[in-house]
């Protein structure tokens, strides 16, 4: 007679497609390449799997971080994966917590690989406000009305950037500057499901794009070309930016826990972006001024390095140059200016040299969102301002990640 074999148990890691934005952000971040996609879904590999966590912090919005307690014969596979709207329940078995199961397995033929260490906080800064999160989902979104919506870049350039205003009326949405929301477009994709969430920073702060007014702001670029690698591009950001006033969205969120502005009005605020990733920084920048308007004492020091094509495409050019030299130093880099060098973010860093360096050595925060691409080149030249000035940019880096001081949101 044979003896019955032990039924092995293991904390499968899935994605909540539900949730996805399908920014692309795990698959690149997963050292041993267990997380693939389709043109719809995103997906883990439970064979390939060793639970190092090194994709859960990056992920924008907490759609990685989902597990569930199966016979380690009968783990969900990629095809099965691949067809699903929503996760399953978790089955009738015991729960796994993390660490109840060996680090990796299923891993065959692999080794232990480490979480890589990360160039950004996955804490908020001690002294910011509790945020609210996730109080509507895709099933169950808020419906927001179109307060305003218009272009923000000239017309005659490339970018089509909308400021778009949306009125929550009695509808609780609790926002802190930093955060983002999802978007469900209306309508089915090509395959003839419903569209998935796309994803916004708020451009406005905690009191609303008016202040003491329930609504928020976002800045939204059309987008016409189209982009390997991520499906169905421009489906969100063309409906969003043709949305008449009056008209009705579905909102989810509040998303975000982490990248949120300190509340201590004497730290300093370093902050880089590009494009629309000026987002959260128009939304913190405008916390401070109203806190200064109104009368409060705010000492930290406020540094903006923005970089755009031209003048003409830089979302809030006209209202940034009002803002007065003593309350924010701002640092604009062009790129594609007639008769002009190619200017970026990276370079008016260098340029800044010590005016980077002092404030880095002070109680600061730096936040960072925008282009992908923009991460290395300023991590770059932070290192090498660092340098010059005698300071130990690694470890300082790794004291400003650890103590939720350095924030990077890129796409
Ligand atoms: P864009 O107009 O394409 O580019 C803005 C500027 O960045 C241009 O001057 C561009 O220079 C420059 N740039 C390009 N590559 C760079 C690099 N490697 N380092 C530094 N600068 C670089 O920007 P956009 O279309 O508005 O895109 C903004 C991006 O931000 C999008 O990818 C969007 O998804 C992302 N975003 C992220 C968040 C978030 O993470 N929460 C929020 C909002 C937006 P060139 O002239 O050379 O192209």
């Amino acid at each position: 007679m044979n003896a019955a074999l032990p039924i092995v148990l293991i904390r499968q890691h899935l994605i909540d497609p539900e949730v996805c934005i399908r920014c692309n952000t795990c698959e690149e971040t997963c050292p041993v390449d267990a997380i693939t996609h389709d043109d719809r879904n995103y997906v883990v590999d439970a064979v390939i799997c060793n639970g190092c966590n090194a994709c859960i912090s990056p992920c924008p919005t907490g759609s990685i971080d989902h597990w569930r307690t199966v016979e380690a014969s009968n783990a969900y596979s990629i095809a099965e994966q691949l067809t699903w709207d929503d996760l399953p329940a978790q089955q009738d078995l015991p729960e796994l917590e993390a660490g109840d199961e060996p680090a990796a397995p299923l891993l065959q033929g692999g080794q232990q690989v480490n979480a890589a260490t990360s160039a950004s906080s996955t804490r908020a800064p001690w002294s910011a406000a509790h945020p609210y999160l996730n109080l509507y989902s895709v099933k169950a979104p808020v419906l927001a009305t179109v307060a305003g919506n218009f272009r923000l870049t000239a017309q005659e350039t490339e970018s089509d950037i909308h400021h778009i205003v949306l009125d929550f009326g009695a509808n609780f949405f609790p926002l802190l500057e930093g955060q983002s929301i999802g978007i469900v477009p209306p309508g089915v994709d090509a395959s003839g499901k419903p569209h998935y969430l796309r994803m916004y920073s708020v451009a406005s702060p905690r009191d609303g794009e008016r202040d003491g007014y329930n609504n928020l702001a976002l800045t939204v670029k059309r987008v016409v070309a189209d982009h390997a690698g991520a499906p169905a591009l421009g489906v969100a950001s063309n409906y969003l930016c043709d949305l008449p006033k009056g008209a009705q969205v579905q909102v989810v969120g509040p998303f975000g826990n982490n990248y949120l502005m300190p509340n201590q009005n004497g730290s300093n605020i370093i902050m880089i972006c590009t494009g629309t990733g000026s987002a959260p920084m128009r939304a913190m920048t405008e916390h401070r001024r109203r806190l200064a308007a109104k009368g409060q004492p705010v000492g930290g020091k406020l540094m903006l390095f923005f970089g755009a094509r031209r003048p003409e495409e830089l979302p809030y050019f006209g209202p940034l140059l009002k803002l007065p030299p003593a309350f924010i130093d701002i640092h604009l880099a062009f790129s594609r200016v007639e008769g002009q060098p190619r200017t970026y973010v990276q370079d008016k860093i260098r340029a800044a040299g010590n005016t980077v360096t002092d404030v880095l050595g002070g109680d600061t925060y730096v936040y960072i969102c925008g282009l992908k691409g923009m991460e290395t080149g300023v991590l770059e030249a932070l290192a090498e301002s660092c340098r010059a000035a005698g300071i130990d940019w690694p470890a300082l880096h790794a004291r400003m990640v650890q103590e939720g001081r350095f924030h990077v949101e890129t796409y």
